[in-house]
C-alpha cells in the first residue's frame, strides 16, 4: 500500500455523515463504488430537504406572505452558494436547471439556435458524455450544422494537435468535459478555451464529473458555459446548474415558456421577458432541491474540496495499484492526470457478470457503456467495469473490493 502521508482527513466522521453507508446488502456491509453515477447524500442535505417541507414549503418569487418569503430567499441564496463554488461573478450568471443534461440542451436550444446556421462547425471531444453529444447532433439534423471531434489516444488524452487543427472561421463553439466518467481523464480545459477564443469561438465545459473533485473557478478558466449537476457532488437529484457569462446570458432568447420567465404578458401589447437568469427558469422550480445542493456545497466546503480531492486521488492511486495485480484485468483510461475513476476490463469475464455477481458480495460498481459510446468503441468496447470513489471511501473498502473481484473472477475463468 502506498504511504498515506499529510492527509488530515478524518474519514470515519466523514462516514458518519452518511447513514446510507451503515446499510448491508445480501448481507454484506454496502461498499458504493459508483459514484461517478450519483453520490451518496449527506445527513445535512437529507435534514436541509426535510426542513424545508416541515417548515417553509412554498411556491417562490411572487408570493407576499412569510413562508413564500422564505422560501425564495433560501432559493435565492442557493444560487449564491453556487455562484461563489464556481467563482462567477454574479448570481446573476447561474440558471438553476435539473441538471447537467438538462443545461446543455438549454444552451443548444437557446444560444445555439439563436447563433448557429448551416455548415457552422461544434467541436466535440470522442470522450464525451451522450448529454455532451445527441444535444449538438439534434441541431445537425435541424440546423444543418457540422459536429467535428477531438480524437483521443490509447491513454484516453485527447489529441490537442489535432483539435488545434480544427478550429477555423466556422468554429462557433468547443463543446468538452472537464473530467470524462468513462476514463477518469482530467482535461486542460483551461488551454482548450484559450485556443477556442484566439479563434473567436465560445466554449462550454461539461463539469459533470469536475465539480465534485477539484476547485473550479469559471473566470480563470474564462470558461463561457459551465454546468454540472448536484446529485454527483452529495446533493440531491433533479437539480443542477449552467453558469454562462452575464453578457452572453443577456443576449440568449427563452428556451421555454411560462410563469416565472416573463415581466408581463399580453395579447395587445405583447410579452415581455424577465432579465437573467429567470428568464430560463420557466415554471415552478425545484425548490427544495436547490435548497438541498447549496446545503451539499457547504457540506464540500466545510471539508475542504482540496482535502477531499488529495482523499481521493490518494484512493484512485491505490485502487489502480490494487487492480493492476489482477492477471488479465486492463485499466481503461491511463492518463496521467485522472479523477477518481477506475475503469476496466477483464480477459475472460464480461463486464455484465462481474457487476452482477460482485453486487452480491456488497459492492455496487457500475458496469457499461457510461453512457459515452464512442469513447469505449474506440477501445474496442461495449462495456467495462468502472469503480468510481468519493470522499467517504477508505482504503479498506478498495482492498475489499478486490478481494471481491478476484472471488468473482475465479468464478467466471
Ligand atoms: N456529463 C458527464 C461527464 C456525466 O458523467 C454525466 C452523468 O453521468 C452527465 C453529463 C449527465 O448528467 P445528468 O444525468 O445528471 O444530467
Amino acid at each position: 500500500m502506498t504511504a498515506l502521508t499529510d492527509l488530515t482527513l478524518d474519514v470515519a466522521a466523514v462516514r458518519a455523515d452518511f447513514p446510507i453507508l451503515d446499510r448491508e446488502v445480501h448481507g454484506k456491509p454496502l461498499i458504493y463504488l459508483d459514484n461517478a453515477a450519483t453520490s451518496q447524500t449527506p445527513s445535512a442535505v437529507i435534514e436541509s430537504l426535510s426542513d424545508y417541507y416541515r417548515r417553509y414549503n412554498a411556491n417562490i418569487h411572487r408570493g407576499l406572505h412569510t413562508l413564500a418569503d422564505e422560501a425564495t430567499a433560501a432559493y435565492e441564496g442557493a444560487r449564491t452558494k453556487i455562484q461563489a463554488h464556481l467563482n462567477a461573478t454574479s448570481a446573476r450568471e447561474i440558471v438553476m436547471t435539473r441538471g447537467t443534461t438538462e443545461a446543455i440542451n438549454l444552451v443548444a436550444n437557446s444560444w445555439g439556435r439563436a447563433n448557429l446556421a448551416a455548415g457552422d462547425e461544434v467541436i466535440v471531444s470522442l470522450m464525451e458524455h451522450h448529454s455532451n453529444i445527441v444535444p449538438w447532433q439534434l441541431l445537425e439534423r435541424t440546423l444543418g450544422i457540422v459536429i467535428r471531434v477531438i480524437p483521443v489516444d490509447e491513454r484516453g488524452v485527447l489529441d490537442l494537435e489535432a483539435y488545434r487543427g480544427m478550429l477555423n472561421e466556422r468554429t462557433r463553439l468547443v463543446c468538452v468535459n472537464h473530467v470524462s466518467n468513462a476514463l477518469g481523464t482530467v482535461n486542460p480545459v483551461a488551454e482548450i478555451i484559450r485556443e477556442a477564443h484566439a479563434a473567436d469561438a465560445r466554449v462550454l465545459i461539461d463539469g459533470a464529473q469536475a465539480v465534485p473533485h477539484q476547485s473550479v473557478d469559471v473566470q480563470s478558466l474564462d470558461a463561457d458555459f459551465y454546468v454540472f449537476s448536484g446529485h454527483k457532488v452529495y446533493g440531491p437529484l433533479g437539480i443542477g446548474a449552467l453558469y454562462a457569462k452575464a453578457s452572453i446570458l443577456e443576449s440568449m432568447p427563452p428556451w421555454q415558456g411560462g410563469g416565472e420567465m416573463i415581466s408581463r404578458v399580453s395579447f395587445d401589447r405583447g410579452t415581455e421577458f424577465a432579465g437573467i437568469p429567470h428568464r430560463f427558469e420557466a415554471g415552478t422550480p425545484a425548490v427544495a432541491e436547490a435548497i438541498g445542493l447549496g446545503a451539499a456545497l457547504d457540506w464540500v466546503n466545510a471539508i475542504g474540496i482540496e482535502r477531499l480531492a488529495a482523499w481521493e486521488q490518494w484512493l484512485l492511486g491505490h485502487a489502480t495499484e490494487r487492480l493492476e495485480r489482477i492477471d488479465g484485468l486492463r485499466i481503461i483510461g491511463t492518463a496521467p492526470e485522472k479523477a477518481s475513476v477506475a475503469s476496466f476490463v477483464v480477459d475472460g469475464a464480461h463486464a455484465q457478470d462481474i457487476g452482477l455477481l460482485i453486487d452480491q458480495l456488497g459492492v455496487a460498481i457500475r458496469t457499461g457503456h457510461h453512457c459515452a459510446q464512442p469513447v469505449l468503441a474506440h477501445f474496442g468496447l461495449d462495456a467495462t467495469c468502472r469503480a468510481s470513489f468519493a470522499v467517504y471511501n477508505t482504503p479498506e473498502e478498495i482492498d475489499a473490493f478486490a478481494d471481491a473481484l478476484e472471488h468473482v473472477l475465479g468464478m467466471l475463468r
